[in-house]
């Protein structure tokens, strides 16, 4: 019977304890944001400095809300640019639209699939704000050489993280080297899950209140605040037209077990990008790039490009891992072949030459915490069965 059941590419790795802790939050009463969602921003900045500090965390209900507050606390509006890796998900960028600002995008490192900051060089005018690297795939886009970059040219740093839980950067963790705003996402694919969820962590004390305040209809102080210190529950202050990004108690408190599992989990991933970059190496296959010495991976996504030796193009790979019993995805389908990105920035595949070009050759094969050694031999077995 399980010989015969579809491997998804991705499946979230729930556990008892994550089902008890939801259950509690339903007792208790307490559904929208509380003492699970404030304990989760504390536990959440801990994790990720060490016990150090110097960092806010502001849980949010998606990255993509979070990646909205940065750029809004960054004060981004229209006339404004950011510079965006065109290989993203169209959250870095739609974000931006959001404030009647427009996206720059960038073209990719042909190794890591993260930003060249080469080409975004060439791409700076006197309106560029901001950049928004993403780790793409959970290798950290080169640090020092994105600090010098921002500091060269005057840009403040939103990272997207979504894909860089936990990564250390040249001897870091991801979220501590200060810069402007670093944004995760806990959707359900993501290498911890809480359904829909986020997290931004910035080290300055004005970024983080104004995102707590247009995290809830800019309201000058949040509801578990309102209930629990000495002014009148009933009073609040309207500063700004905010938004609705606030993260629930429910999913908060799945957070906090999934990020105690999180050293489990990432090891897990780690393992099993070991066992296919070992399988996988006598094949007509380009296999994804490693952390340098000091930095490591998150293994989000295991991303394989077909070379001209596999003898099939990358849409019959997919066609035949599917037939294998095999879930595959593509990550990304480059922003600047989206129609939307395309005709309202007039972009062309000969704007982008490498992601234009990688993009016909990546697949992103299942790479999850909760995955069997059996599955993950299954894999394998397709990945040469297709291949042959
Ligand atoms: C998943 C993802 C997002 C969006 O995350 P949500 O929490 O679903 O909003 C943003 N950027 C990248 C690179 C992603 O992969």
């Amino acid at each position: 019977m399980t010989e015969a059941e579809f491997i998804p590419f991705a499946r979230p790795d729930i556990t008892e304890a994550e089902i008890e802790a939801v259950v509690e939050t339903m007792r208790n009463g307490w559904l929208t944001t509380g003492p699970n969602a404030a304990a989760f921003e504390q536990e959440f900045a801990d994790f990720v400095t060490g016990g150090a500090g110097g960092v806010h965390a502001v849980a949010v209900n998606s990255a993509t809300a979070g990646l909205h507050l940065s750029y809004e606390a960054m004060g981004i509006g229209p006339g404004d640019e950011v510079l965006v890796p065109t290989w993203t998900f169209t959250s870095t960028a739609e974000a931006v639209r959001y404030l009647g600002a427009d996206p720059v995008f960038v073209d990719v490192d042909p190794d890591t699939l993260c930003i060249d900051l080469v080409d975004a060089e060439k791409r700076l005018t006197d309106r560029t704000k901001v950049i928004a690297p993403v780790h793409f795939a959970g290798l950290g886009v080169p640090n020092q050489a994105l600090a010098d970059f921002a500091a060269t040219h005057g840009l403040r740093i939103v990272e997207d993280a979504a894909h860089a839980l936990p990564t250390i950067n040249e001897g870091a963790m991801i979220g501590t080297h200060g810069h402007d705003a670093t944004v995760y996402s806990f959707y359900a694919t993501k290498t911890m899950a809480t359904g829909e969820g986020g997290m931004v962590l910035t080290p300055h004390e004005d970024v983080a209140k104004r995102m707590r305040t247009m995290r809830l209809h800019g309201i000058d102080r949040d509801v578990f605040d309102r209930y629990s210190s000495k002014k009148p529950s009933w009073h609040y202050d309207i500063v700004a037209p905010g938004y609705k990004d606030n993260l629930t108690d429910t999913a908060a408190a799945m957070g906090r077990v999934q990020l105690r599992r999180l050293p489990e989990m990432t090891a897990r991933r780690a393992a099993i990008a070991a066992r296919y970059d070992e399988a996988f190496a006598d094949l007509p296959l380009q296999l994804p790039a490693h952390a340098p010495e000091g930095s490591t991976h998150a293994w989000h996504l295991y991303v394989v490009r077909l070379t001209a030796e596999a003898g099939l193009n990358r849409d019959a790979f997919i066609q035949e891992m599917a037939d294998e019993g095999v879930g595959t995805s593509v990550h990304f389908i480059p922003m600047h072949l989206q129609p939307y990105w395309r005709d309202t920035y007039q972009l062309t595949p000969e704007m982008y030459p490498v992601a234009s070009a990688e993009f016909e050759r990546v697949v992103s094969l299942p790479i999850f915490s909760s995955m069997t050694d059996d599955q993950v031999d299954r894999v394998i077995a397709a990945v040469r069965a297709s291949l042959d």
